[in-house]
């Protein structure tokens, strides 16, 4: 059996989970999430990390930091995960769809202008894959039309664009450390600023809207509400276990990037190979500008029906292969919240027929072998 995703896990979590313990602080802001804002905002260049409980609560983290209100509306794709139109809907605002490119997923930034109306307040750019939007041109729109650029990074952590980490090039970033990502503390995320305005509302809308993290600094003598927030801190026991695969960041993501590089070398001929002009299926494309992080490692078959009896022929074999999105906008949320604008080209049609292939930390070359030959056997046949 060869499952879709196993969770990484480094060996050195317990440890780190124990110091936690022994440290007698494993609320909120310990020792080891302290360690995990620096080291993210050291890595990857970043004005200012802060830990979450999630991936989904940094993007409402994002969202209400970005003044979000009923009546606005928010630019976005509508193939990706419910969590980046939920964080819109927390607001009142309005998530309007933007077709995909069908070459990487990723929101056409070729089709932003057409969709801003006076009403349009923020693009959020998800990075399908761990491959980066065309972030220049995002930046560029945004500017010129006065929105705020939030990263849906949440499957792009150790990847950039131009040199830069996904997460820290628009005005907000939001990275996840979930299970089924790269790297995981369980349930977790971080939220990342660009620029300084966003640290104090930050810290205050993710200790329960109090000055608590200015009281901690000394820069209070007692600590109040001061306005709207939540909880959005994670305990320093998940944090100790994110830090154990922060320590081999790089590790991981070689091993992530080994099998990513196996599967390509196994199926790109079959998308290069244009019997009557085209392949028999077509594999990720990054731009020359993008390092990917082997977040996911997908097909495109011919159609949904292709697709169905690809997914079949693995699982007989023991492979387990997964798709995804059910575009949000034909989801039931979807119709009572958001609207698409213009057509729906690509999303619908390339969501339908693409399958993601097993991929994990310390996937062995057989494993990976095993997938190739099983999905060999039903392409080529
Ligand atoms: C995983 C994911 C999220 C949500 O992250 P969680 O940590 O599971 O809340 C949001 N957006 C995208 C694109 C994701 O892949």
């Amino acid at each position: 059996m060869i499952p879709f995703n196993i969770p990484p896990y480094i060996g050195t979590e317990p440890s780190y989970i124990q110091e936690a313990i022994a440290n007698r602080k494993i609320c909120g802001d310990g020792p080891f999430t302290k360690r995990c804002h620096t080291w993210l905002e050291e890595r990857f260049g970043a004005q200012k990390a802060l830990l979450t409980t999630s991936g989904t609560t940094a993007l409402e983290m994002a969202a209400i930091l970005s003044g979000l209100k009923a009546g606005d509306e928010v630019l976005l794709p509508s193939f990706t995960f419910s969590s980046t139109a939920t964080a819109v809907v927390l607001t009142g605002a309005t998530p309007v769809f933007v077709d995909v490119r069908p070459d990487t997923m990723n929101i056409d930034e070729q089709k932003l202008e057409a969709a801003i109306t006076p009403r349009t307040r923020a693009i959020m750019a998800v990075h399908y894959a761990g491959v980066g939007c065309e972030m220049d041109t995002i930046l560029d729109i945004a500017q010129r039309h006065g929105l705020t650029v939030i990263e849906d990074a949440a499957q792009g952590v150790m990847a950039s664009y131009k040199g830069k980490a996904l997460g820290t090039i628009g005005d907000l970033g939001c990275y996840s450390f979930h299970e089924t990502k790269n790297y995981s503390m369980g349930e977790g995320g971080a939220l990342l600023m660009r620029d300084e305005k966003y640290n104090e509302p930050a810290e205050i809308l993710r200790e329960k809207g109090t000055n608590r993290a200015r009281f901690f600094r000394g820069q209070v003598d007692k600590y109040t509400w001061v306005d709207y927030g939540s909880s959005y801190l994670p305990s320093d026991l998940n944090a100790a276990y994110l830090w154990a695969q922060l320590c081999e960041a790089d590790h991981i993501n070689e091993s992530r990037l080994a099998a990513w590089n196996t599967y390509d070398r196994a199926f790109r001929p079959l998308a290069e190979d244009t019997l009557n002009g085209k392949g028999r299926i077509e594999v990720p494309h990054v731009p020359a500008e993008c390092v990917h992080n082997a977040h996911m490692y997908y097909l495109k078959l011919r159609d949904l029906a292709d697709r169905t009896a690809f997914i079949a022929f693995m699982k007989e074999r023991g492979i387990s292969c997964v798709f995804h999105y059910v575009p949000l906008h034909s989801s039931p949320a979807g119709r009572k919240f958001g609207r698409f604008a213009g057509e729906d080209v690509y999303t619908t049609r390339e969501s339908d027929r693409l399958v993601r292939l097993p991929m994990y930390y310390g996937m062995s070359e057989e494993d990976c072998t095993a997938v190739i030959d099983a999905a060999m056997a039903y392409l080529k046949k």
